[in-house]
């Protein structure tokens, strides 16, 4: 014979209210202690299902990004980097300019946080519920190259097309053919005014053009890229290099 809890508990697996089935027996008798009412107790069953399962979706956006690395803003010392005001950075961890579907372009030297800057900013936006994705550009011109070929590429086109935000990192670091150009061109323009995009990249985008070797192509992604934008230069030495552990002490 089944109890009442745990009939109680199959019924709650059934309703799929699972995360509160699982503490359920927990939560009676804590109830039961503090005599709450039967709303208060409803209430907190309810809650603990509701927060349980925001805390799952944001580890399952957390998964989809791919990033390269965890590194928040808390980790990013704003002393080492003059470029980048506290005042600034508070405001794009407002982040408006998902709302409003600005684009980011950090550049500047190796090693002056573009990356870590990047991806603090997509775990602000992941915590508050939005999707993001970090790739590299020599990845995405890989993926692109083998969207049709093999499907992990085509379900990665998919996530990108799906996610609020899309880090694409070191752009134009390497040179692209003219079928590349193109697909990049055809990527930015369906996340155009859709999702927001971060750009890291070592060359201004004066330079860009010379990389992608369409002047066509790359003012219509330029164009798009910076319709809606916020540029930040970032200067300074290299973080890396400056806080280098010393190999060799003696
Ligand atoms: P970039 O993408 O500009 O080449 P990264 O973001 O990869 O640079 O930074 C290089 C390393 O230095 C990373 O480990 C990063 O966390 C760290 N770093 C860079 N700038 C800072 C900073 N101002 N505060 C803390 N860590 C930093
Ligand atoms: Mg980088």
């Amino acid at each position: 014979m089944m109890n009442t809890n745990d009939l109680l508990k199959k019924q709650m697996r059934t309703l799929r209210i699972t995360e509160a089935a699982s503490v359920i027996d927990s939560l009676l008798i804590q109830s039961e202690h503090g005599q709450d009412s039967y709303q208060v107790f409803l209430n907190k069953v309810l809650d603990y299902e509701l927060k349980k399962r925001e805390e799952r979706k944001i580890q399952k956006l957390y998964k989809l990004a791919r990033f390269p690395f965890n590194k928040t803003l808390d980790d990013f010392n704003l002393e080492e980097q003059q470029s980048l005001s506290l005042q600034q950075l508070n405001q794009l961890k407002e982040l408006n300019w998902i709302e409003q579907v600005y684009n980011i372009i950090l550049l500047g030297p190796p090693g002056l946080g573009k990356t870590h800057i990047a991806v603090g900013l997509a775990v602000e936006a992941i915590n508050k519920g939005y999707q993001a994705t970090f790739i590299s550009m020599g990845d995405l011109v890989k993926v692109l190259n083998t969207q049709d070929l093999l499907t992990k590429s085509k379900n990665t086109i998919k996530r990108i097309l799906k996610s609020d935000l899309v880090i694409i990192d070191d752009l134009m670091y390497m040179a692209m053919n003219g079928q590349e150009a193109n697909l990049f061109f055809q990527l930015i323009n369906k996340l155009y005014n859709k999702s927001s995009i971060i750009i890291t990249s070592n060359k201004g985008p004066d330079e860009w053009g010379e990389l992608m070797g369409d002047i066509g192509i790359t003012t219509a992604i330029l164009d798009r890229l910076i319709h809606k934008v916020e540029i930040i230069h970032l200067k300074g030495d290299s973080y890396r290099i400056k806080h280098r552990q010393t190999i060799f002490n003696n």
